[in-house]
């Protein structure tokens, strides 16, 4: 794996929070809420899920408890919206099974304790991979654990800041460990800024084709011309094709 530049990283979001200021992520009223839009985020974008939510609040049901009661059928009907829903109400119910029946229904019990030791609990949990895992952690539990998606991996790889074959682990170890400038107590959130800051410059800038570099923050930060814009890149060679 390439080594991300400490300084590059820092400056990234120096570039990003300059352009966007603060971002205010994640969506979600109450921590539980968020970690329910953790799960229906898997593969779909935010506006299905936003939907999916509003249809379990219409109902009264955004609360433990009461999705947990709710059959398996009912709740996948509900979340509808957000796609795969059959599967995406299996693995909303095993993770209300384990909050209910083994927390009380209390998230402060279940993020209780270090953060491996949480982390760990969360990723026994069926369905529930490191990202989800990590977004819970971020944004409900109140834990140091940085959130790598789609877009940061994007990212990294056209600033060579990782390869193509670089680890969810291996990734996330070199985002703590460049980004431990602040203080502990300002950590938490900027480390959910940060994150917010990549989703908002990926969905903007740098998207799957072709990147829009020229106008995007992250531009002084490219090692040469944007690897994805040279000639005979693969974009480029598959948009002549
Ligand atoms: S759009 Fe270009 S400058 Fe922006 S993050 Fe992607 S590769 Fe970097």
């Amino acid at each position: 794996m390439a080594n991300a530049p400490r300084d590059s990283l820092q400056m990234a979001y120096r570039l990003m929070r300059r352009r966007f200021g603060h971002q205010n992520w994640w969506p979600g009223e109450t921590p539980f809420e968020v970690c329910v839009g953790a799960i229906l985020t898997q593969n779909t974008n935010w506006g299905n899920v936003e939907r999916a939510i509003q249809n379990l609040k219409r109902e009264q049901l955004m609360d433990p408890r009461k999705l947990f009661a709710l059959p398996e059928s009912q709740l996948a009907e509900l979340i509808r919206p957000a796609g795969y829903f059959n599967v995406k109400s299996r693995r909303l119910r095993s993770f209300l099974r384990v909050l209910v029946e083994e927390f009380d229904g209390s998230l402060d019990r279940m993020f209780q304790g270090e953060t491996p030791a949480v982390r760990r609990r969360l990723l026994e949990i069926k369905g529930i991979g490191p990202e989800t895992a990590d977004s819970m952690l971020l944004y409900a539990g109140g834990h140091t654990s940085f959130v790598i998606d789609a877009y940061t991996r994007r990212i990294f790889q056209r600033h060579e800041w990782c390869g193509p074959e670089a680890s969810y682990g291996e990734l996330q170890s070199v985002c703590m460990a460049a980004l431990d400038e602040k203080p502990s107590a300002e950590r938490l959130d900027y480390w959910q800024d940060y994150h917010a800051q990549l989703v908002r410059v990926g969905k903007e800038f740098c998207r799957a084709g072709k990147p829009r570099c020229e106008h995007c923050p992250l531009k002084p930060l490219l090692p040469q011309a944007c690897p994805e814009t040279r000639p005979n890149s693969p974009s480029q060679v598959a948009a002549a094709s």
